[in-house]
């Protein structure tokens, strides 16, 4: 007889599961599946940062408990990256906390900051994880639709003063999952002005701030005047060295939620294998060509993919970042029958857009995990079904 916390009872069963469930029963009828579904890189973490694992895994120094917070060489690393790459200074000392990966931080904040009955902005659509960690906070979401019009930011114009007033914290994330959409300077100036002025704290999901396409650069949120008082930016190193695996990713900024989050990580852990520390450090300060690389590839991935697209009269605006199309479904489906339409006649699996929220209906998502060749196949297979044009 077990009875669930009730905090468990809100809390939705992993979104991509299912869809990982019907690409495997469809995999194993004997078919040929194009799996870009799911937002795992498909290519390894280069050389040069295995080999420092192997080099370090020896070291009994790593092989004691690690500090509670994370080796200092490890937050002078990422400090360094962040200045070298967006001209952002940060302590290590108090304004850098180790995570297991982003996605443990992202769970945490609303942990830290949310009582039962309080207010959380996200994004509709936006990465499922944010309601997660709200849903175990027993807080309450408030959903800031991304319009295609709105180039898929908030309008924070469109918020109610009495929403604003009673929201703790908020959600933003650019390069953006799912709609691959980027932000500037100036999104983030009024993201601070709006948060300094209704008193919410900022967790700026920048899981791919590596990923900028056509000559831009990806923007932080920690480079706007103001963000570090409000709040904090995630950054991991699973998108930019393809370290998904390894999970380390970080909190940065505000010194006083940093010090919360690695509070609430002291009793859930003791922090990463001192090795991974060691290897995730050179891979922030060794050469960084192997990011310009993947970046350059995911490019091309693209515009063949577009190019494909073009070619069956599937109309879409391009990303300007992250690895993820969000493509309009054709005329008589939702993204659920759409994806399913597609999985079961053309064995190729998407991401339907509901999934993402209910501003997500009428989308799905692609993502460039697959070599020029299998994303122009998958979107031929697509257009021998004759939905488009
Ligand atoms: N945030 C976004 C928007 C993501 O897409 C992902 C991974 O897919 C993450 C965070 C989590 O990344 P990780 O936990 O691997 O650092």
């Amino acid at each position: 007889h077990i009875r669930p916390a009730s905090r468990m009872t809100g809390l939705p069963a992993q979104f991509f599961a299912a869809l990982v469930q019907k690409a495997n029963a469809q995999a194993a009828k004997g078919r040929d599946v194009i799996n870009l579904g799911q937002g795992n890189p498909d290519r390894p973490t280069p050389p040069h940062i295995v080999a420092a694992l192997q080099e370090a895994a020896p070291n009994p120094l790593y092989h004691k408990y690690p500090p509670f917070s994370g080796f200092s060489f490890l937050k002078e690393a990422v400090a360094q990256r962040y200045k070298e790459d967006y001209g952002v200074e940060l302590d290590p000392a108090t304004e850098v906390a180790v995570l297991f990966g982003g996605k443990t931080g992202l769970v945490e904040i609303s942990q830290c900051l949310l009582d039962p009955g309080d207010v959380c902005l996200v994004p509709d659509p936006g990465y499922p994880d944010y309601w997660s960690g709200v849903a175990l906070a027993g807080g309450v979401m408030e959903y800031m639709p991304l319009k295609e019009s709105n180039g898929f930011l908030p309008d924070y114009g469109a918020i109610s003063a009495e929403t604003a007033n009673k929201a703790k914290l908020m959600f933003i994330n650019y390069p953006n999952n799912p709609t691959g959409a980027t932000a500037g300077p100036d999104f983030y100036a009024q993201t601070v002005n709006f948060a300094a002025k209704n008193g919410i704290v900022v967790a700026s999901d920048f899981a791919y701030g590596a990923i900028g396409f056509d000559g831009n650069a990806p923007v932080s949120f920690l480079q706007t005047p103001g963000a570090k008082e409000v709040g904090v930016e995630f950054y991991t190193l699973s998108k930019t060295y393809n370290m998904a695996g390894w999970r380390v990713g970080f909190a940065l900024g505000n010194k006083e939620i940093v010090s919360l989050i690695n509070l609430i990580q002291d009793h859930y852990y003791c922090s990463l294998f001192g090795g991974i520390q060691a290897a995730a450090a050179v891979a922030l300060t060794g050469p960084q060509q192997c990011v310009t690389e993947l970046t350059a590839a995911y490019e091309s991935r693209r515009n063949a993919l577009f190019a494909a697209m073009n070619e069956i009269g599937w109309e879409s605006q391009k990303p300007s970042g992250s690895f993820f199309c969000w493509l309009p479904v054709p005329k008589g489906h939702t993204s659920a029958s759409f994806a399913d339409y597609v999985l079961e006649h053309a064995d190729v699996v998407v991401a339907p857009g509901i999934g993402f929220g209910t501003h997500g209906e009428g989308y799905v998502r692609l993502g460039l995990l697959a070599s020029e060749e299998r994303l122009q196949e998958a979107i031929h297979r697509i257009g021998k079904l004759h939905l488009f044009g």
